[in-house]
């Protein structure tokens, strides 16, 4: 289609062609190479974290860190249920049993629902957690489109009843603190883990990609460890863990390095889109563009608008044909995880705003690439379409 304005596609105006040319030319293609280090070191400085590990995917980087805080079977992760349902897989790869607690109005974790949940549905004895029999290992905390969980309620949380918090910050690169203990923390360096994504549509990409970070250095090159094989001698095959294939290429590396160098003028044009958008949707009554909380820098990766129900009759279904049709891709937010056939039956805790958000949110295009022309035919559009499926035309 002529004009088609897509959700969400990379950006390649960078060294990316340059770098994986040079990999291809010195035969490095695989889990070895210099743009892997060159990557994990360009990261942990942007970070300002001490180590960062470069791994297949955000899943994996997810996978991984589970591994290492020691989650094994039977053992119970709270996690959030309205998110994308690559943050919770892990759990079951591990066969481990999820928990999955609401979200607040920032659509991540409601800090004050998990400490009930600990308090009143767990019992508390010797320093450790139990649900229904099962020990509470961690919390797989998501900072869903950009924004930021409530990390110092959530860390508090945590600490008090021993368990590990794994960031899912494959959305916020870029995101940190800007007030309160952890001021200038960067999302995915609060918690004990930290985990990336560098898939197509992340706010940079290797093609398929991610990393790790972890609070102590020792647990990163353990992860690194795990992801090439859990091989103990670089000559000789010996090996004294069951390790994984889940080491970053040089070819993605080589992207990655590229894209790095662009990160902070991407994050420029996605804050310039989105305040363009919120001005477009300033006093409009039929949606609200959502805001990131006032108390963090965001990396703004995504944009939700949320649909006011009571006055548009339509399915979000509906919404989104119509969109399409007129050249703008949308999507709606995920289905609710614990919905999802492989997590129906799992045990949920208080989920009213998850549901609330889920039936109301849709995402609207958000390429660093779009141009004000683009930005006003979207809003305007929008608002159009909206306003002819409401009851007063
Ligand atoms: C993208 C994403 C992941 C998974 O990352 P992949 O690199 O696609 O494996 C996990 N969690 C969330 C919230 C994501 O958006």
């Amino acid at each position: 289609m002529e004009n088609f304005i897509p959700l969400s596609i990379p950006n390649f105006e960078g060294n990316e062609k340059r770098y994986v040319n040079d990999a291809i030319m010195q035969g490095w293609v695989s889990t070895g190479g210099s743009y892997i280090e060159k990557l994990e070191k360009q990261l942990a400085d942007f970070l300002k974290t001490d180590d960062v590990a470069a791994c297949q995917s955000g899943t994996a980087a997810l996978h991984l860190s589970l591994i290492d805080a020691g989650v094994g079977s039977g053992d119970v992760v709270i996690v959030p249920p309205l998110t994308f349902i690559a943050a919770v897989n892990p759990v079951k790869y591990q066969l481990a049993v999820p928990v999955f607690i609401d979200c607040d109005d920032s659509l991540c974790m409601d800090p004050q629902k998990l400490q009930c949940f600990c308090e009143k549905e767990c019992s508390f004895e010797n320093g450790r957690l139990t649900y229904r029999e099962r020990p509470v290992k961690a919390i797989i905390v998501v900072h869903v489109f950009g924004n930021m969980a409530d990390m110092e309620l959530i860390m508090d949380t945590a600490a008090r009843y021993g368990l590990k918090v794994i960031e899912d910050a494959t959305e916020a690169l870029g995101t940190y603190c800007l007030t309160g203990k952890f001021k200038g923390y960067y999302a995915g360096t609060i918690g004990d883990y930290g985990a990336f994504s560098f898939n197509g549509n992340k706010i940079i990409t290797t093609g398929g990609g991610g990393a790790v970070t972890a609070k102590k250095k020792k647990n990163v090159e353990h992860i690194r460890y795990l992801s090439t094989q859990a091989k103990d001698d670089k000559q000789y095959y010996i090996h004294h863990e069951v390790g994984y294939n889940y080491r970053m290429t040089n070819l993605q590396a080589a992207l990655g390095v590229a894209q790095m160098e662009k990160l902070p003028e991407f994050i420029r044009r996605k804050q310039k889109n989105y305040e363009r958008y919120k001005e477009l949707f300033d006093e409009f009554l039929l949606a609200d563009l959502m805001e990131f909380r006032e108390d963090i820098y965001s990396n703004k990766w995504f944009y939700s608008l949320k649909i006011n129900k009571e006055k548009v009759k339509a399915s979000m279904k509906y919404i989104i044909e119509v969109l399409q049709q007129e050249g703008i891709q949308t999507r709606a937010i995920w289905g609710l995880i614990n919905e999802q056939k492989p997590y129906k039956g799992e045990d949920t805790y208080s989920l009213e705003k998850a549901p609330y958000y889920f039936s109301r949110v849709l995402n609207i295009p958000c390429s660093t690439q779009l141009t004000e022309n683009e930005i006003v035919y979207v809003a305007e559009r929008i608002k159009r379409v909206l306003w002819n499926l409401t009851d007063e035309t």
